[in-house]
C-alpha cells in the first residue's frame, strides 16, 4: 500500500501517454512555441504496462488516462485495450475530437466513465479557446458516448471574462442530458497567463447557479476532488472543482506518470522522479515510487497556500499542464 506521511493511502494512478494534443488550449499549452517530446523519450506501451503493474501490485486500483490527448497517440488502442486486462478501474480524459474511433476500444477495455473537456457551448469561442475549429465534432461525440451508454463528464475550465457568462447555459445543457459538468476553477501552470482576478471561485459558481436553479449538495464519495450538486428536475448534474479556493488535499489519492515516465506525486509538486529510465536500466522501481509518495508535501506541492491571492506565478516551479498531464 502506498501511504505517504501524512498516512494518505495513494491508489489512484493517472497516466499521460503523451505531451502531444490536436488542441492548442490556451490554459494549457505555454504561449510560446512548446516542442512536443520526441517518442522515443515517451514511455513505449510495454513500459507503461509494466510500471502500471507495479502501481498495482502496491494497492492502485483506478487507473486514469489522459495528456495532451491520449487519443492522437498511434498506439491509443493498443494501451487501452492492454490496460483494460489488469483488472483495474480504467478512465480516460480526453478532449474528444477523436473519441468516434475509440468507442470500441473503450468498451474492450472496460471503461465506462469518460470525462471531455468543453469549456464553451458556442462555436466560436470553442475557436478562441482551443485555436481549432473542431466544435461539432466534440458535440457529435458527446452525443455518440451517451448512445453508448457512456457515463459522461464535461470538464469546464471557468476563466473570468471568458466563459464565466456561460456557467448558467451549461447547467441549461443538463436539463434533458444525463450529463455531469464539471466547473473547474482555473489553476496556474508554466506559461498559462494565470493571475488571481481571472479565477472564479466555487462560492461564486455556487451563488450565480443558486439564484436561477433549485440546486441540492449531493454526497461526495470520500477522495472526491469536487463538490457534488443537484439540480431539480435536470436529468444531469454538477459539480465544482476547487482546487484554488478550497483544496482538497487532505484526502488526497493521486499519482501522475507523466508520459516521459516520471512520477510526480502532485499536479503541483516541482519534485519528479524518473521512473521509466531506471525500468529501462533494471533499478527498482518500487523503492523509488515509496520515496516519491514518502516525500509529497501535505497541500499543494508546497509550493503555495490557499490564499490564491498572493500567488506569483514567477515563483512556481513546474511543467505546463500538457506536460504533466491533468
Ligand atoms: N486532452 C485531454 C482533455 O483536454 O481533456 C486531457 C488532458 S487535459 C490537460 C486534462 C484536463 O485538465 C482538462 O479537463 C483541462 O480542461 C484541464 N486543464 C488544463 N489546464 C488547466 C488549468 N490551467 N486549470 C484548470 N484545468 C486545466
Ligand atoms: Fe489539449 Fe486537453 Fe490541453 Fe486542451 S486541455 S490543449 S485538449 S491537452
Amino acid at each position: 500500500m502506498l501511504k505517504d506521511q501524512y498516512n494518505r493511502v495513494h491508489d489512484y494512478l493517472r497516466i499521460s501517454l503523451t505531451d502531444n494534443c490536436n488542441l492548442r488550449c490556451f490554459y494549457c499549452m505555454p504561449e510560446e512555441n512548446y516542442a512536443f517530446m520526441p517518442s522515443q523519450q515517451l514511455m513505449q506501451q510495454e513500459e507503461i504496462v509494466a510500471l502500471a503493474k507495479i502501481f498495482i501490485a502496491n494497492g492502485v486500483n483506478k487507473i486514469r488516462l489522459t495528456g495532451g490527448e491520449p487519443l492522437v497517440r498511434k498506439d491509443a488502442s493498443e494501451i487501452i485495450r492492454s490496460l483494460g486486462q489488469l483488472g483495474v478501474t480504467l478512465t480516460i480524459t480526453t478532449n474528444a475530437t477523436r473519441v468516434h474511433h475509440f468507442i470500441d476500444d473503450f468498451k474492450a477495455a472496460g471503461i465506462h466513465s469518460v470525462n471531455i473537456s468543453l469549456d464553451t457551448l458556442q462555436p466560436e469561442k470553442f475557436q478562441l479557446i482551443t485555436r481549432r475549429d473542431q466544435f461539432g465534432t466534440v458535440m457529435d461525440n458527446i452525443h455518440l458516448l451517451l448512445k453508448h451508454q457512456f457515463n459522461v463528464k464535461v470538464n469546464v475550465v471557468v476563466v473570468k471574462g471568458l466563459n464565466n457568462g456561460e456557467i448558467l447555459d451549461f447547467i441549461e445543457w443538463t436539463k434533458e442530458l444525463p450529463i455531469h459538468v464539471r466547473f473547474i476553477e482555473f489553476m496556474p501552470f508554466d506559461g498559462n497567463q494565470w493571475k488571481s482576478d481571472k479565477l472564479v471561485t466555487l462560492q461564486e459558481m455556487i451563488e450565480r447557479i443558486a439564484l436561477k436553479y433549485d440546486i441540492t449538495a449531493a454526497e461526495n464519495a470520500p477522495h472526491d476532488t469536487s463538490k457534488q450538486f443537484n439540480i431539480q428536475g435536470h436529468a444531469g448534474s454538477f459539480a465544482v472543482i476547487s482546487t484554488m479556493s478550497a483544496p482538497f488535499c487532505s484526502t488526497c489519492n493521486r499519482i501522475r506518470l507523466t508520459a516521459d515516465g516520471k512520477i510526480k506525486n502532485c499536479l503541483f509538486s516541482e519534485e519528479e522522479t524518473d521512473l521509466l529510465q531506471a525500468l529501462r536500466n533494471g533499478k527498482n522501481v518500487q523503492e523509488l515510487i515509496e520515496q516519491s509518495i514518502q516525500a509529497k508535501h501535505r497541500e499543494l506541492g508546497g509550493q503555495f497556500s490557499k490564499n490564491f491571492e498572493l500567488i506569483n506565478t514567477n515563483d512556481l516551479h513546474n511543467r505546463s499542464m500538457i506536460a504533466i498531464g491533468g
